[in-house]
C-alpha cells in the first residue's frame, strides 16, 4: 500500500489525508501538540460553503456563529466607514478547536492515523526527491519513509525549510510579509453599552496594523496586529487607547492571549516537488487582504487529494503534482496575487497617508465595505485632485497600477502542465510583485 506522511495537524493536512485515506492509502498524521491542545482559544471566520467545496462533512449548524461586516475607524478616528449591509450569509464565525476536532475526527473516521507529541525537526530526502521525516517524540528521535510527504505543518514549517535550494521550493517568507496578532477576550465592564461594536482601527496610535474590537455575549474580543514584532508595551498601549474609546472593554483575559503570526502575502512561487507538496500556511494560501486562511488551506487540501487520486500514473512525481499548484493559482491563488500588489501598496503608506485618504474619500465605504453605489464624475475628479496633490502618493499608487497590469500578464504564463522551462520564466515574473 502506497504510504503518505502529513506533517502537522493543519487543515488543508487535515482534509487531504482524510481523502487520501478513503481512497485507501496508508496515512499517518503527525503532529507536534497533543490532540487536546490543537486549534486556538477563539472564534474564527472562515466560508461557510468550505465544507462543500472539500468533500468534509458540515460543522453541526449550532457551531455556525453569524458573522457581521465591521466598520473601519481611521487613525485619527475622525472617518468611521459603515457598511451599509453588515450581515455576510456566506461566513461564518466558528470555534477554532471545535473546528479542528471536526477535521480531526473525519480523518480518523476515514482510517487516518495519528502520532500526537511528535515534533518533525526536517524533512529527508535523496537527490531529487522528498522520501521522509525526522521526529522527535517524548523519549526518542525517529525516522519516517514514505512515499509522499503533505506539508501542513505552518508559515515556519521545518520540513520546507530544510529542503535543499535545488527542490525549486520556495522556503522563506520576509519579515514584511508577515503579519503579527495578539488575540483575546476581555471580560466585560458591567453597565457599559455594547451595541454596535464590531469595529475596526487602522494605524491606531500610528502603529502599522490593523486593529479590532468586538462583543460577542460575555467576551469582548480584541486583536491587536501589526506588520512588525508586538511587544508588551504595544499590547498595553493599544489596550488602554480601545478602553478610551470603548469603555465596555474590561481588563480581565478571559480567554486567548496569544500572540501569533499570519503570512500575509502572495502564494509561494513552488509549494510541490518530487515526493512534496505544501498546503495551507505552509504554502503561504491566506487572503492577502484579511489573512484568512482556512477556507483556501481546505480547499487545497482537497485540490491537493484529488490531484494524487486522480492523477497521472507517477503522482507522487512534480510531473503529477505540478498540476496541483496550477490549479490551486488559476482558482485561488491568482486573486491572493492582485491583493498581494494591493496590501504592499497599503503597508506602504504612513498614518498621515491613511488620514489623507480617508479624509478626502481617495479611500471611502465603497473600497472598505463593499457598499454598493458607483462614483460620479465629480468623486473621480475629487480623488485625483487628491492624489495628485501629494507626490509620494501618486508614485505609490502609480508603482501599484503598473504592478497590477503586470499582474495580469503573468497569469496566464502558468503552465497547465508540468514544463521546467515555463514554470521558471513565470517565476522570474512572480519574483517581481
Ligand atoms: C490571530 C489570528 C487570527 C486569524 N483569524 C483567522 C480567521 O478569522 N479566519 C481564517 O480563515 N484564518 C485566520 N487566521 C489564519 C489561520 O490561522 C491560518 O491561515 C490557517 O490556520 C491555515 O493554516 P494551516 O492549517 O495551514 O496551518 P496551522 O494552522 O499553522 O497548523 C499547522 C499545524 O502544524 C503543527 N506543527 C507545526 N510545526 C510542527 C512540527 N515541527 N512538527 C509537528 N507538527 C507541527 C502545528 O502544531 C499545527 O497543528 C488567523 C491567524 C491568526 C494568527
Amino acid at each position: 500500500m502506497e504510504k503518505i506522511i502529513v506533517a502537522g495537524a493543519g487543515h488543508g493536512g487535515l482534509v487531504a489525508a482524510a481523502h487520501f485515506a478513503k481512497a485507501g492509502y496508508d496515512v499517518t498524521v503527525y503532529e507536534k501538540n497533543a490532540r487536546e491542545d490543537l486549534g486556538y482559544d477563539w472564534q474564527d471566520t472562515m466560508g461557510r460553503s468550505a465544507f462543500s467545496r472539500s468533500g468534509v462533512p458540515d460543522l453541526p449548524q449550532e457551531e455556525l456563529v453569524d458573522y457581521y461586516a465591521m466598520s473601519f475607524n481611521s487613525p485619527s478616528w475622525k472617518v468611521k466607514l459603515v457598511p451599509e449591509e453588515p450581515f455576510l450569509g456566506s461566513i461564518a464565525k466558528v470555534e477554532r478547536k471545535v473546528l479542528i476536532k471536526h477535521l480531526v475526527d473525519f480523518a480518523e473516521s476515514c482510517g487516518v492515523k495519528f502520532v500526537f507529541g511528535a515534533e518533525i525537526s526536517c524533512a529527508l530526502y535523496n537527490s531529487d526527491r522528498v522520501t521522509g521525516i525526522l521526529y522527535r517524540t517524548a523519549d526518542s528521535t525517529l525516522p519516517d519513509a514514505a512515499d509522499m510527504i503533505i506539508d501542513a505543518a505552518g508559515m515556519r514549517s521545518p520540513v520546507r525549510t530544510s529542503l535543499p535550494d535545488e527542490f525549486g521550493v520556495e522556503k522563506t517568507i520576509d519579515d514584511s510579509d508577515v503579519f503579527y496578532g495578539y488575540r483575546a477576550y476581555f471580560d466585560r465592564v458591567p453597565g457599559e453599552n455594547a451595541e454596535g461594536i464590531n469595529d475596526i482601527m487602522l494605524y491606531e496610535l500610528g502603529n502599522p496594523g490593523m486593529n479590532w474590537i468586538t462583543v460577542e455575549g460575555e467576551y469582548v474580543d480584541v486583536l491587536i496586529g501589526s506588520f512588525g514584532h508586538i511587544e508588551q508595551e504595544l499590547i498595553d498601549d493599544t489596550l488602554a487607547d480601545l478602553r478610551d474609546h470603548f469603555p465596555i472593554l474590561g481588563s480581565k483575559v478571559l480567554r486567548g492571549g496569544q500572540i501569533a503570526e499570519i503570512p500575509l502575502r502572495k502564494p509561494a512561487s513552488m509549494f510541490v516537488c518530487n515526493g512534496y507538496a505544501a498546503v495551507g500556511d505552509s504554502a503561504f494560501m491566506t487572503e492577502t487582504m484579511s489573512g484568512s486562511g482556512i477556507t483556501m488551506s481546505m480547499r487545497a487540501g482537497k485540490m491537493l487529494a484529488d490531484t494524487i487520486i486522480y492523477g497521472k500514473e507517477d503522482r507522487f512525481d512534480i510531473d503529477n503534482l505540478w498540476n496541483y499548484q496550477s490549479t490551486y493559482m488559476r482558482f485561488i491563488g491568482n486573486g491572493q496575487l492582485d491583493n498581494h500588489v494591493i496590501r504592499s501598496m497599503l503597508s506602504g503608506l504612513t498614518e498621515d497617508d491613511l488620514n489623507y485618504l480617508l479624509d478626502n474619500k481617495v479611500l471611502t465605504d465603497k473600497e472598505f465595505c463593499n457598499n454598493p453605489g458607483s462614483y460620479s464624475a465629480q468623486d473621480m475628479i475629487n480623488k485625483g485632485l487628491a492624489v495628485i496633490k501629494n507626490p509620494a502618493l501618486i508614485k505609490l499608487f502609480a508603482s501599484a497600477g503598473v504592478k497590477l497590469a503586470a499582474a495580469q500578464r503573468y497569469k496566464p504564463m502558468i503552465p497547465y502542465n508540468y514544463n521546467k522551462a515555463k514554470i521558471s520564466a513565470a517565476n522570474r515574473a512572480y519574483a517581481q510583485f
